[in-house]
């Protein structure tokens, strides 16, 4: 591609600005690349912002300011909606990395030990972060203070055009472009892929899309010869599909999904106990689900219980009396009772995974390529690790002269994720698995299993390096080593990158 057309050309177009998409922009923004981020929610905030910001001196949108970034910068309610969140050791050292733990320090509590108990059977385990030489497994954070951490995180990288960057490390050169809109559709080109970003103030008028046909060739036809260019304003070597569980991308690009429903749905909220445990993480198998209550300091416990559809529905909508005696059944004496909850809130469970996380310049990251139970609180610190190892990845790529979307970086990205999605798959589905036969002989073994774990140094060992997120081969960011920026690719002779398979 000529560089002086008048796109936007981005090392990664990133859909979605969940907290997996935002960390993968800052990771790659502190390696020096360039990073579009594109949310609906974002523009919610720039209408907004576009309302009232002194700084845009605006009120109007016309057809330059819908492409303007939120400078504002609210994140989508959906993604950081507050509820407890349960982050590993290696996720805690990523945000570390980046920077982006600084305003989170105060209000996060750290789990130190585990306690995994069933209830209506003797026995049960407990986990000590101190025994294996560590301070902690994870800490808990609410999600909504997570959100505005990374708000902070990505205005310190702020590259839209216009906005003094505030404070970056001023060895990179690169930075993140966050605008406000759907990516829709992609279409390959020889040397990068342009995203069909739809604008939300668009509607009725024409956006700067891409033909359907290019975007969507019909399943069994050979693929749209790459153009030199697409009627689209920006264009990235990569597109990262980080748009969540309900991922409309991944389904407009074809990407095929296994699936499996749980007969379950969630139920979050924060509760307060009468006797505390501090920085102990409780996870109690009922024979309806799972129910995990973390510390989130003094009294106050996250919880996260799962049952049938419709014993949730009747936990949700019971008066909060009502439902502190439903807790104090599922947890006895321990907690000393439930003094008061906060807003219950409900989520439908489903495992749902990408049978192929990469494509023609495309990969899916976070719950885009892995939608798993919270049992265990994985999926969350699972998607961090992508973002983490796409980034390193992407860097690596750049440092040897090449583009981060080629074929060999995203083939060596699914080699290197593929052990660790499937291990925590198997992991938070299996335990699912194991503790929803109620009166079979699986049923009976559970007891003296517990026992015998609670006994086995061994199995301790290998369920803190799943909890703490530091099995199998650890990306450079979970090791607390900041990314370093790369050469960057600008001026050089462009290269054969096609990067089709
Ligand atoms: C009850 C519950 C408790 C949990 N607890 C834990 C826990 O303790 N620990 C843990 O590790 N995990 C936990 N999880 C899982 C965790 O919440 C998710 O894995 C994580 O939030 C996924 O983040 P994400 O960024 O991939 O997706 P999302 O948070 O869904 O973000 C997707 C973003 O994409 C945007 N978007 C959508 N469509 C488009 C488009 N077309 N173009 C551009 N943007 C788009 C949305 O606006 C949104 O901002 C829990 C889940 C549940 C349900």
């Amino acid at each position: 591609m000529n560089r002086n057309d008048p796109v936007e050309h981005y090392d990664v177009a990133i859909a979605g600005g969940g907290a997996i998409g935002a960390v993968l922009a800052c990771a790659l923004a502190d390696g020096g690349a360039k990073a579009l981020l594109v949310d609906p929610s974002f523009s919610l905030a720039a209408k907004t912002c576009n309302e009232s910001d002194p700084e845009t001196g605006s009120a109007g949108a016309s057809t330059r300011d819908r492409r303007a970034p939120d400078r504002s910068g609210s994140f989508a309610p959906g993604a950081f909606t507050p509820r407890p969140l349960a982050l590993s050791l290696a996720s805690w050292r990523m945000l570390e990395a980046l920077d982006i733990e600084k305003s989170l320090t105060e209000r996060a509590t750290p789990i130190r030990s585990i306690h995994i108990s069933e209830a209506g059977r003797f026995g049960a385990a407990r986990l000590e972060a101190g025994r294996f030489d560590l301070e902690c497994f994870g800490k808990v954070i609410d999600a909504a203070s997570l959100g505005q951490a990374l708000d902070k995180a990505l205005g310190r990288r702020d590259l839209s055009p216009g906005v003094q960057r505030r404070s970056v490390d001023s060895k990179s050169s690169g930075g993140v472009h966050r605008i406000g809109g759907r990516i829709e559709g992609a279409c390959p080109l020889a040397h990068g892929i342009a995203p069909h970003v739809v604008f939300p103030n668009a509607i009725g008028q024409d956006p700067p899309s891409i033909p359907r046909s290019l975007s969507h060739p019909p399943p069994g036809t050979r693929p749209t010869p790459p153009s030199e260019r697409a009627d689209t304003p920006f264009v990235a070597s990569l597109l990262a599909i980080a748009d969540g569980g309900r991922s409309g991308l991944r389904q407009s690009l074809g990407v095929a999904t296994c699936e499996r429903t749980y007969p379950q749905r969630a139920l979050a909220t924060v509760v307060s106990v009468r006797t505390p445990h501090p920085f102990t993480a409780f996870e109690r198998f009922t024979p309806e689900g799972p129910v995990a209550l973390l510390p989130m300091g003094g009294p106050r416990y996250g919880l996260v219980l799962c049952a049938s559809p419709d014993r949730i529905h009747r936990l949700g909508t019971a008066c909060e009396t009502d439902f502190l005696a439903a807790l104090d059944s599922v947890f006895g004496g321990r907690m000393g009772g439930f003094r008061a909850a906060d807003r219950r809130r409900i989520f439908d469970l489903k495992l749902e995974y990408a049978r192929d996380i990469i494509g023609r310049r495309s990969v899916s990251i976070g719950n885009a390529a892995h939608r798993l139970h919270p049992v265990a609180g994985q999926g969350f610190n699972l998607g961090l690790r992508d973002a983490a190892c796409l980034s390193q990845m992407v860097m690596a790529a750049r440092s040897q002269g090449r583009d981060g979307g080629d074929r060999q970086t995203l083939f060596d990205y699914r080699r290197w994720r593929a052990p660790d999605h499937a291990r925590t798959r198997r992991f938070t589905d299996g335990l699912v698995r194991l503790f929803g036969h109620r009166f079979s002989p699986i049923a009976l073994m559970r007891a003296p299993g517990l026992v015998a774990f609670d006994l086995l140094p061994g199995f301790k060992r290998a369920l803190t390096r799943q909890a703490t997120g530091l099995a199998g081969k650890v990306p450079d960011l979970a090791l607390g080593i900041r990314p370093t920026p790369a050469p960057s690719l600008e001026g050089e002779d462009d290269q054969d990158l096609e990067g089709s398979r």
